[in-house]
């Protein structure tokens, strides 16, 4: 029964799926709203695909249930399904034009010659080829060939469109102009895209939600920034950017965490956290501060030794082994205070500092 214009596009219930006695989806229950930009994030293997394919109708769930925009659909038919997919190895008709590979499944399901038209030149348009109409996919670059692919996928106007690693056979430059595109194409058309990635980057700056799997579970499932700023977990924290973690228990008083051979660091810890519980400190390297080090670090800095430097461009990497003899990344954007922290010779004594609410506990793993 199709409820009311509230119903999520997607809603997971339970869902889950095993090979065999290999559960690769553990059962997971999640909604994603309509026109929203949802990508599945995780290292190769952990079952975004397998995901995918039960939302699509591929793949019979083991267990639980998929509805779209209100409607259980588990026993209905992929292409009854209003959805469509867009997969990295998208297949156009060599033989057709840019035009009638749009044209296709119109004509398949038999619309009316005039709305055909009107319709595929409205997703030429969208993925701005109008002028490629009569060009024959051989006479495309790759880039351009992506965007038929698209036009194809959106052209029935489905509630949902589902995109596996579309971007995976383009060069990086041009990945980077499509990964805004698609986010523009998406805005415009203002169908739910469900984006299967294992490229956080692509991830970041495309979505409006994330959810991060790993290991047939899914860990998180938030904004952007918040999967930046507030991971739940050590993976999502050093899967999702880069991440010092250094393992600990909380201390004393409940304020800072006391890592063995450093002592006691400051750290947002939650009010709930119990001291003495083991835990995990994460600290983005760009949110540490180096200084030349002196004889004694001032209270709530650390000592430790530059061991290392890297140029990438827009910012510095310094690597610094502390007592305890973990490395701790600090990064630097390009710029005075970059040049002069250059000047600290490797081998040199630094110390280290960040606030306390730059210093996220986390359950140890
Ligand atoms: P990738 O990014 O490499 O495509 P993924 O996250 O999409 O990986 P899945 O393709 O969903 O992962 O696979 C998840 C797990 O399920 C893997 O261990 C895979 O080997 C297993 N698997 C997938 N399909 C089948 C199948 N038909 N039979 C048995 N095992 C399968």
């Amino acid at each position: 029964m199709n409820e009311t214009t509230e119903s999520p596009a997607v809603k997971l219930t339970g869902l889950t799926k095993s090979f065999g006695a290999n559960q690769v989806v553990e059962p997971l229950d999640l909604e994603i709203g309509r026109n929203e930009f949802f990508s599945i994030l995780g290292p190769s293997g952990c079952g975004k695909t397998t995901l995918m394919r039960m939302i699509t109708g591929f793949e019979t769930p083991t267990g639980g249930s998929v509805e779209l925009d209100g409607t259980n659909v588990d026993s209905v038919p992929t292409k009854s399904r209003d959805l469509n997919m867009l997969f990295q190895s998208y297949a156009l008709f060599p033989h057709l034009s840019v035009y009638e590979n749009v044209a296709f499944e119109l004509r398949v399901r038999r619309t009316p010659k005039r709305e055909i038209d009107g319709r595929v030149q409205d997703a030429l348009a969208l993925v701005r080829l109008e002028a490629f109409a009569e060009r024959k996919p051989a006479e495309l670059s790759g880039g351009q060939r992506q965007r038929v692919a698209l036009a194809r996928a959106v052209v029935g106007r489905p509630a949902v469109v589902l995109l596996d690693e579309p971007l995976g056979a383009l060069d990086q430059k041009l990945r980077k102009e499509m990964q805004f595109e698609l986010k523009r194409m998406q805005r415009e058309v203002g169908i739910t895209f469900i984006y299967v990635t294992h490229d956080q980057e692509e991830a970041l700056t495309m979505s409006d939600r994330i959810a991060v799997m790993s290991e047939g579970r899914v860990l998180q499932v938030a904004s952007p920034t918040e999967i930046y700023d507030a991971p739940a977990s050590r993976f999502v924290a050093t899967f999702i950017g880069s991440c010092n973690v250094l393992d600990g228990v909380v201390d004393a008083a409940g304020t800072g965490v006391v890592v063995p051979g450093l002592g006691a660091l400051p750290a947002s810890v939650p009010a709930d956290a119990r001291p003495g519980s083991g835990v995990t400190l994460a600290i983005r390297p760009e949110r540490v501060t180096m200084s030349p080090g002196s004889a004694a670090a001032p209270a709530g800095a650390l000592l430790g030794t530059l061991v290392e430097r890297v140029f990438l461009g827009d910012e510095w990497t310094f690597h610094v082994r502390l007592a305890s003899d973990a490395v701790m990344t600090v990064s630097v954007p390009s710029g005075a205070t970059a040049a002069a922290l250059g000047a600290i010779a490797d081998g040199s004594p630094v110390q280290l500092s960040w606030a306390s609410s730059d210093a996220r506990v986390l359950p140890a793993d």
